[in-house]
């Protein structure tokens, strides 16, 4: 069983006859659907195609809303993809944002040339391509190529070096966040945080729309190097943007920061997605380059909750095959020999009961060589506490509400089981879970199974037991 989530941007790739269903069968935890791409309109359909393809193969695939924030982009262009080569002249224009652009000129969608001047670098599509700005004649900002290529509709600008400051939330993103919403969502993630502010204002902003769904802080830029831990406490989960990030603070920082952010991330119990560019040349290949499998094994050694797959599978060639490559070197990574004996948190009070079974099970598994754990849940809480703490030994999620099973798709090393307590009587409870991991193959008579619930079933945050149940013998029809 692989603990390391995988999530895959959807797309025109995806769009193909059948790919969704085989990429769920290679194993896809989560979709993303990135706002700055894609109409509502097409999101929707796909919603409701990974909502029916998941219902048919009996599992709870997660949704991700990837709010586009206030990213500078360029638009479209009249005829496809153009060439840029070095030296030639490149105009970005303000004023013609939906005028359809060739190899001269194409519109930006934000009021850039109030914020840029002559000797300024400007890197497009994740500093593939550098253009300098030689002159602002108005709305229009002309460029000469320093770095050449190839350049498509809707690539994202960076100012290197950073420092332009709009808002986290743009008046799109309160639109999208709204069409989230009604197509039901888990988390959205929010780009270009700059403080915990920004994410309390999403907050703000779900609670209004009428949202639970969790929220993934993408760090981006460097003022949310520097307030990471501000924004994981208000966040729900992190994501290291290594794209937007890596243009703005420089790409050899990237590895440090990585590490740094994932650690950090697990110590205030948070799960990690580390994202961008992990198997890039798979959009053109069916084999992953050495350094990529490297990428994703490394990011899994980190310790990271979820690796990212975006233009891999939303126009790559093979979307497919890239998620079982990721899959692949994930599982075998996994592999390695971690330690067993997690010191996670040791030297600290819980303050929550709940809080306080969660890290005892996970010390008890470890040390006694559990083969599973089972934690009924009613929000997953439970379950995010557990995954912190590092073990081989799933955590099987048992819940009634399809909300959770999919918002814990997320958490490292838990897998989410449907299963209704209140249809249950309590004291039948453990033989029922034992018997659906007996059922599953999970485990055989003599193995050793965790289970966490509490006395009043159904109550959230009312975790208050756990007991150590041998298959196969008659305790586990003990309430
Ligand atoms: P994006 O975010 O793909 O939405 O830009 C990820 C990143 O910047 O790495
Ligand atoms: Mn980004």
């Amino acid at each position: 069983m692989r603990r390391t989530k995988i999530i895959a941007t959807v797309g025109p790739a995806t769009d193909a006859p059948g790919m969704l269903e085989h990429m769920l069968e290679a194993g896809v935890d989560l979709f993303r659907l990135n706002y700055s791409h894609q109409d509502g309109g097409r999101h929707e359909e796909r919603v409701a195609r990974i909502r029916e393809l998941s219902a048919r193969l009996g599992v709870e695939t997660g949704i991700i809303a990837d709010l586009q924030g206030p990213k500078i982009r360029i638009g479209k262009f009249g005829n496809g993809p153009v060439t840029l080569s070095e030296g030639q002249a490149f105009i970005l224009d303000v004023a013609a944002p939906v005028v359809a652009g060739d190899a001269h000129r194409v519109g930006v969608t934000y009021p850039l040339h109030e914020d840029v001047k002559p000797g300024h670098t400007l890197l497009l599509d994740d500093g593939s391509i550098v253009l300098k700005v030689k002159e602002v004649a108005g709305m229009e900002i002309r460029c000469k190529v320093q770095v050449g290529g190839e350049l498509s509709d809707n690539k994202g600008i960076n100012l290197l070096g950073g420092g332009l400051s709009a808002p986290s939330l743009t008046e799109k993103d309160l639109v999208d966040l709204r069409h989230g919403v009604k197509i039901g969502v888990d988390y959205f993630a929010v780009s270009f945080v700059r403080n915990a502010r920004d994410v309390e204002e999403t907050r703000r902003q779900l609670i209004r729309a009428g949202s639970a769904a969790g929220i993934i802080a993408k760090i981006e830029r460097a003022e949310a190097v520097e307030r990471a831990e501000e924004i994981i406490e208000a966040a729900d989960a992190i994501m290291i943007a290594r794209g937007d990030l890596g243009v703005e603070i420089g790409d050899a920082v990237l590895p440090a920061i990585q590490k740094n952010l994932i650690t950090l991330a697990r110590k205030k119990n948070r799960p990690s997605i580390t994202a961008t560019q992990m198997m890039q040349s798979m959009i053109d290949n069916q084999i992953p380059l050495r350094a990529e499998v490297f990428d994703v094994a490394n990011a899994v050694l980190d310790g990271t909750d979820a690796v990212m797959l975006s233009a891999e599978t939303s126009v790559g060639k093979f979307p497919d095959k890239v998620v079982q490559a990721m899959a692949r070197i994930c599982e075998e990574t996994e592999k390695q020999p971690v330690a067993r004996f997690s010191d996670h948190r040791i030297s600290q009070n819980f303050n929550r009961i709940d809080e306080a079974i969660a890290a005892a099970t996970m010390y008890t598994a470890n040390h006694i060589g559990a083969r599973a754990i089972a934690s009924l849940t009613e929000t997953g809480t439970t379950c995010r506490w557990m995954s912190r703490i590092s073990s081989t030994i799933p955590v099987f999620g048992f819940t009634r509400y399809p909300e959770t099973m999919r918002r814990m798709r997320l958490y490292r090393g838990v897998c989410p089981i449907h299963f209704d307590i209140t249809h249950t009587n309590p004291f039948e409870a453990n033989r029922e879970i034992i018997r659906i991991l007996r059922e599953k193959g999970y485990v055989a008579n003599g193995d050793r199974v965790i289970i966490t619930k509490g006395d009043l079933q159904g109550i959230r945050g009312g975790t208050n037991n756990m007991k150590i149940i041998q298959v196969g013998q008659s305790l586990e029809t003990d309430a």
